[in-house]
């Protein structure tokens, strides 16, 4: 019969004995509305109407009078025969509800509703049980109900210890988090220690009233439930809410308190729900657990968007972190790493806010003390990114003529007109300051080699070349200028600074108005860069370029699971040269796609190898520049390299960085889908680094997640960067992906990452990267042979 009729039947008559076995014919799904012929009218005003209806809307419909997914619910469980034989024997399980625990669970229009209430169904069906709730219960009296031996199961409670002396529990199947809801005017929280002297709205006796009791000195101000806490915040009585996100979200929607917004979590534990059976039905414990473990995560992520959709308002904020996604955890996660990352900006802000302190009053460019503490967080960054900073410092030549010569208040016009011109030509990026009298400094930001700067310096002196008109004064100047870059001059700004200034002492003295690089790195560089392209034109057949691997594991058993294809270049007359050196001119001069895929020719076959050795499955990652990945070669390369090595998609994997996604390019889509329909998995590599991440991995399907070495270093200290690694660890399990750490280099770092679930692994605590021969020794040792012959 038709799913839905046999679904509504077996559920109204209690079959429950019968089961959906299997699809006899998937066309004939299709119902329609079918209308007397002499009225087309009707016809097509009921046509617009359907039309109008919105997806989710439908998919509500379906998942209230469908089986949350019938294919799914094909799934077969495993009960042994005592656990069956306990179901028999067992046909009435009473159940303990809270009636006001929405949206876990609640009694609305008479009848028990909610996420646990679809858990509860699900359960019935698939393992043939009968719980079913005694009514007009009160919360106490259902958990009385557990002393006085009435009640079975409370299927929605948190653990306390008091409870686990009377009950037994499952795995939790329901987790949320503990955030801070706001009005959406009160400005910028990072946390509960932004909100402590105010009043904090909480229900009584809630967990949450527990917790700002015993962690937090704010005044609280208590309300008997939920609904009346949020509306008293969004009254204006209360500054702050305290509570569960589904449950306020739940509450905000349905009240309509659109003036109120989740401002941060309160800290990145969450609170989760289980059953909880009597003490003397241990057998129940494990055939619930049994059912609960046979819901996917897409049939949980189905009844949770059912319960829990929130209408993002655009006027609450949302717009920030966009509608990424409907599961609230998911949510406060990002509103998180969000806010920690507002969080530098905001002390940057708070201090331009003070302009009198902050900028120079003739020219009104910020003076020495800004633009000293804006290098300082441009430097932060470009150590970061690993991205170049030249630091120009320019000085007026003979300035004091000019003082002399006129009067102060033409100096002054003179200075101000100078800023002008000088910030005229800078891009946004980059940074000016006044540091005193005639001398300015200019930050050039995201520099892509030493020689960006020249270009740079030859503009501005250019701009002060023509003449200034000033009180119908003709006035011609000069300046010098001298140039440091970061990290080849220093990587302070101290000594940045410095050496600037000393270059533009050496301008001043050989020849007035022009640029001067500290020390001859320019030179050198250029240098460098055309000696290691010659050579590397002729290196692909002189075959000095070599893959080395690097293993990755799996956290939790330090098992090596897969590889990273790293290059290496070793020149009889160069040496070793780093690919951080030679990748980046090999995007440049076009020899990028050559290497490229003599890597993925490489890596491939070695991986072929090491699959036919090995019992353990194994794949392996290559890194992909976004000149490659670009070129329509790149699908035809991948396509044809698996086809020779009979591998198949799902055994490798592509790291990119958001390089790649950055300029955005018409094929970027096409070629994910494509690489997605090969089965290939994606990485983000070098994560939290770049400034968009954030909005790719919304936009685009990533299966793995590289945190970047960066917040690795110091993460058994750093709280910061344990802050961000979690909440990126938790986000990106939200959003289904699994997570890799780079440069794991010491045990206490291995443990915290294991602790904090990181997925796998991979640096010179495991191993470096080395030949294919020496990865082979290692593995021989770790994993086990496939039987030959
Ligand atoms: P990446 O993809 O982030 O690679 C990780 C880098 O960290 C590698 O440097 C690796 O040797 C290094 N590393 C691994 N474990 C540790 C550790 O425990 N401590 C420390 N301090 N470092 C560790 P490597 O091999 O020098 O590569 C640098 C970058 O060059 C790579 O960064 C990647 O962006 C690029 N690259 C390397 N091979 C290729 C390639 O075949 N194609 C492309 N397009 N880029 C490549
Ligand atoms: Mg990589
Ligand atoms: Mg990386």
């Amino acid at each position: 019969s038709f799913l839905g009729a046999g679904h509504y039947y077996r559920n109204k008559y209690l079959l429950t004995n019968l089961k959906y076995a299997a699809v006899y014919d998937k066309e004939s799904a299709n119902e329609s509305i079918a209308i007397r012929k002499n009225a087309p009218e009707l016809a097509s005003i009921i046509q617009r109407a359907l039309n109008a209806i919105p997806e989710r809307e439908m998919q509500a419909l379906r998942a209230k009078w469908l089986p949350v997914d019938y294919m799914e619910s094909l799934v077969e469980i495993h009960l042994t025969q005592r656990e069956q034989a306990w179901i028999k024997a067992h046909r009435n399980i009473r159940l303990g509800i809270d009636p006001e625990f929405a949206p876990f669970e609640f009694i609305e229009d008479g009848r028990y509703q909610g996420m646990t209430s679809d858990y509860i169904k699900l359960l019935n069906q698939r393992l043939n049980l009968n719980m079913s709730i005694i009514p007009d219960l009160s919360w106490e009296q259902a958990v009385q109900g557990v002393d006085d031996g009435t009640i079975d199961v409370l299927p929605a409670v948190g653990k306390t210890i008091e409870r686990q002396t009377k009950l037994n529990y499952t795995a939790p199947y329901l987790q949320f988090h503990r955030v801070i809801i706001t009005r959406s005017d009160t400005p910028f929280i990072a946390g509960l220690d932004d909100i402590d002297h105010l009043p904090i709205a909480v229900q009584q006796d809630s967990s949450h009233h527990g917790f700002l009791r015993e962690q937090t000195h704010a005044s609280l101000a208590v309300f008997k439930t939920q609904q009346e806490a949020l509306m008293a915040v969004s009254g204006g009585h209360a500054d702050a809410f305290v509570g569960n996100v589904a449950s306020a979200t739940y509450w905000i929607r349905k009240l309509n308190l659109t003036n109120l917004k989740i401002a941060a979590p309160v800290t990145t534990d969450v609170q989760s729900l289980h059953f909880a059976v009597r003490k003397d039905w241990p057998e129940l414990v494990s055939i619930l657990q049994k059912g609960l473990d046979s819901i996917s995560p897409r049939q949980q992520k189905l009844i949770s968007e059912k319960w829990l959709t929130v209408d993002y308002d655009p006027q609450v904020d949302y717009s920030l972190i966009g509608k990424i996604i409907a599961a609230c955890s998911l949510l406060v996660i990002m509103v998180f790493i969000w806010n920690l990352m507002l969080k530098r900006q905001v002390k940057l802000r708070t201090s331009q806010l003070d302009y009198s302190a902050n900028y120079d009053k003739t020219s009104g460019l910020p003076n020495r003390f800004l633009i000293m503490d804006r290098l300082q967080q441009f430097l932060t960054d470009a150590k970061r990114r690993h991205d170049k900073l030249a630091l120009l410092s320019i000085d007026i030549d003979d300035f004091k003529k000019i003082n002399d010569g006129f009067d102060h208040q033409t100096g002054d016009l003179l200075i101000k007109q100078v800023s002008q011109r000088l910030k005229k030509n800078l891009r946004e990026s980059d940074s000016i300051g006044h540091l005193g009298a005639d001398h300015f400094l200019v930050v050039q930001n995201h520099l892509s080699e030493a020689s960006d700067a020249a270009l740079l310096s030859e503009k501005l002196l250019a701009c002060l070349k023509q003449s200034f008109n000033i009180n119908n004064h003709e006035i011609t100047i000069s300046a010098s200028l001298g140039i440091s870059v970061y990290p080849d001059d220093g990587d302070t700004v101290e000594k940045l600074l410095k050496h600037a200034n000393a270059a533009t002492h050496h301008s001043k003295n050989r020849i007035q108005g022009a640029y001067t690089f500290y020390t001859k790195n320019l030179i050198q560089n250029v240098e460098r860069r055309l000696e290691l392209d010659r050579h590397m034109r002729s290196a692909l057949e002189r075959e000095e370029f070599v893959v080395f691997y690097q293993p990755k594991v799996e956290a939790k058993t330090r098992k090596i699971v897969s590889f990273e294809a790293l290059i290496r270049w070793f020149n009889p007359e160069l040496g070793p040269v780093s690919p951080i050196e030679f990748i980046p001119i090999a995007e440049k001069n076009g020899l990028i796609e050559s290497l490229g895929a003599f890597v993925i020719e490489q890596a491939l076959a070695q991986l072929t190898v090491w699959q036919q050795r090995y019992t353990t499955p194994l794949s392996m990652a290559i890194n992909l520049s976004p000149v490659q990945f670009r070129s329509s070669d790149l699908i035809p390369l991948v396509e044809s390299a698996l086809l020779k090595h009979g591998l198949s998609g799902r055994n490798i994997e592509f790291e990119i960085t958001e390089g790649v996604l950055l300029a955005d390019y018409p094929n970027v889509k096409n070629t994910l889908k494509h690489l997605e329909s090969l089965g290939v998995n994606l990485s983000m590599d070098d994560f939290g680094t770049g400034y968009s991440s954030m909005s790719y991995l919304r936009k685009y399907k990533f299966d793995l997640l590289k945190i970047d070495g960066e917040f690795i270093n110091d993460i058994v200290r750093d709280d910061s960067d344990q802050k961000l690694v979690s909440a990126t660890i938790a986000m990106a399990h939200g959003l289904g992906m699994k997570v890799v750490a780079e440069r794991i280099e010491t045990e206490e770092q291995y443990t915290w990452l294991n602790n904090a679930n990181c997925d796998y692994l991979q640096g010179w605590l495991f191993s470096k990267a080395a030949s294919a021969e020496e990865i082979t020794a290692l593995l021989d040792e770790q994993l086990n042979l496939k039987q030959t012959g």
